[in-house]
């Protein structure tokens, strides 16, 4: 249907000749006139082609570019070189004449790992399906103590465990089991109906913010289940916050290599784009500068440690709360693990550590353990934030459910209230002479630990310069998860690490008194880890698995294992 011309006065149809392209658009003269020769001269067709593949190629010289801004030129390339290799190896490792031979091997690591976990006994009662008739009391408290004695737990109560139990005192488990006891079925969902524990809740909540110097008048926070429930919600508060505040729909955030694997599990749960920020070689801190490169307006969260799972170093917070106030960008300070220890340090008569809680400028939010140094039944922690404005936006709320009006603060629906019941326990119980003592006792076992490794073990090198209660060590001359083996063969269970290889320990109340012990131990081990250099490491312990991980080659195959070992732990029966 070809118009006529001349009833479109002051219209001119674009591009008349071709009649299926007619019908696009009719473009009025003034504007037509004013058009370029190149967009006169081309149909709609060649300028959304045109427009698109420019499109394209900004993107890709976009993103080439931000590459070598974070990056650099060798760090690009490098990156680059890993990506392929890996993938090359992924591929080849899923090739037939690879698979069966790498199945073979996993099938070996598999039962290795189930006949390490999956413990049982002939003399144990097994309960693939629900008995019939339950048991009495009797019968079932005296099954928990066979399985106690014949399938025993690690020998936690030495505290050589780093981390993992940080109290074990009888009469607080005690405390804690009767506040259990009494509040066994509150639920924090109903506050109507358990009015007890709502108050007892507000009240931990408060107690920690204070702790923490969060502002008098606009502080707050809420409970969780723990430390990675508390990063989950500070990573969806900020990405929440930046929606709706600043219209941000693909939001970024900028985290430590060392901080905790929960910011990698949000950036999965919620679709937060991660940048990782390498550390300073020599200071272990997060580098600043290499953060601020990442800034762009899609951030939406900076990230420190005070101090970091891995090394127990704590990140300079004044440096990234400058930048956070500088570019209006949220920051979140893990203390999930210093908890206890970082508020109480300055009262324990510790001067060196420097500003981290609220009292930084720009400093947002702060997660603190309670089930860590605040010797909480497990299950608890806390996410503090600056104002209600942010903390607002972690909740969930749906008012046209057909269930009726229903909130939630925390990623759970129902809450065990006897588990902040026994938080508030204990902490009331504790008080904050009980918890500046046990401060200063961890800390200067801690600090002997440091010290006797710099200057009686000269195979081994502390990592950075730890001023907390985890004191982190690598080597040039020995294989580390070697001496990690060795080690747990004396009953001794250190974390392993890598980026590079250490280990460390956590110092807990328990391990106050055996840390004496451990330096013997490591003296000796390296001794002899020197003098035998050639002792090939045992091949099913830590040192081959991470051997695994560390190799671009066989990162598809770790990350294999790992599934397997998750799988593992849902298992009742090895493998045939
Ligand atoms: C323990 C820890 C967490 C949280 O771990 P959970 O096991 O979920 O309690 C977070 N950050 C750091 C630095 C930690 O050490």
């Amino acid at each position: 249907m070809l118009q006529d011309n001349a009833a479109l006065d002051g219209y001119r149809s674009y591009l008349p000749n071709n009649l299926w392209q007619i019908q696009w658009q009719q473009v009025p003269t003034a504007i037509y006139d004013k058009c370029p020769v190149y967009v006169k001269t081309h149909t709609w067709i060649e300028l959304l082609k045109d427009y698109l593949l420019f499109l394209l190629f900004y993107k890709i010289i976009k993103k080439v570019l931000y590459e070598l801004k974070w990056y650099g030129i060798i760090g690009s390339a490098s990156r680059i070189y890993r990506t392929c290799i890996a993938g090359v190896f992924r591929w080849l490792l899923n090739t037939t004449i690879l698979k069966s031979s790498v199945e073979k091997e996993l099938k070996k690591v598999t039962i290795a790992m189930e006949r390490e976990l999956i413990k049982n006994d002939e003399s144990l009662a097994d309960y693939e399906t629900i008995p019939l008739k339950g048991l009495s009391e009797e019968e079932i408290l005296e099954e928990l103590d066979k399985l106690d004695t014949i399938i025993p737990h690690t020998e936690w109560k030495e505290g050589k465990v780093s981390g993992a139990v940080y109290h074990g005192g009888d009469e607080l488990i005690h405390l804690q089991s009767e506040a259990f006891e009494k509040y066994c079925v509150a639920n924090q969902l109903h506050p109507d109906v358990f009015p007890a524990v709502r108050k007892m809740e507000a009240e931990v909540v408060s107690m920690v913010l204070n702790m923490f110097h969060a502002p008098a008048d606009a502080g707050c926070a809420t409970t969780s289940s723990g430390g990675t429930e508390s990063l989950l919600l500070a990573c969806l508060s900020a990405k929440m916050y930046a929606y709706h505040e600043r219209g941000i729909i693909k939001p970024e955030m900028i985290v430590p290599v060392t901080a905790h694997a929960g910011f990698e599990k949000a950036s999965y749960y919620f679709g937060i784009k991660i940048h990782h920020v390498e550390v300073d070689p020599n200071t272990y801190q997060v580098n600043l500068k290499k953060v601020k490169s990442f800034i762009n307006r899609n951030t939406v969260l900076l990230v420190g440690s005070a101090p970091n799972f891995p090394h127990g170093i704590v990140d300079d917070i004044v440096g990234l709360g400058n930048l956070a106030t500088r570019y209006n960008i949220p920051l979140h300070v893990d203390c999930c693990l210093g908890s206890f220890i970082v508020a109480f340090m300055q009262k324990a008569g510790f001067n060196d550590l420097p500003p981290f809680d609220f009292r930084v400028p720009g400093v947002t939010s702060i997660s603190c353990d309670t089930h860590k140094y605040g010797f909480a039944p497990k299950g608890s922690s806390i996410i503090m934030y600056r104002n209600s404005d942010l903390r607002k936006h972690q909740y969930y709320v749906s008012t046209d459910w057909t269930g009726g009006l229903y909130g939630s603060p925390t990623l759970a629906g129902s809450r065990p209230g006897a588990l902040v019941v026994g938080c508030w326990a204990t902490m009331v119980h504790i008080g904050e002479a009980g918890y500046i003592d046990s401060c200063r006792s961890i800390i200067n076992a801690a600090r002997k630990l440091k010290n006797c490794i710099m200057q009686e073990v000269p195979d081994l090198e502390i990592i950075g310069d730890p001023v907390c209660s985890v004191i982190a060590f690598t080597s040039h001359t020995i294989d580390m998860y070697e001496l990690g083996d060795r080690l747990a063969k004396e009953g001794w269970h250190l974390s392993a690490l890598q980026k590079p290889p250490a280990l460390h320990l956590a110092v807990t109340k328990l391990s106050v008194n055996s840390v004496d012990q451990l330096i013997t131990l490591l003296k000796d081990i390296t001794k002899e880890l020197r003098d035998d250099p050639n002792s090939k490491p045992s091949s099913d312990g830590t040192s081959a698995l991470y051997g695994v991980a560390g190799s671009v080659k066989s990162t598809g195959i770790a990350d294999k294992i790992v599934v397997g070992f998750l799988d593992t732990l849902y298992k009742l029966k090895p493998s045939e």
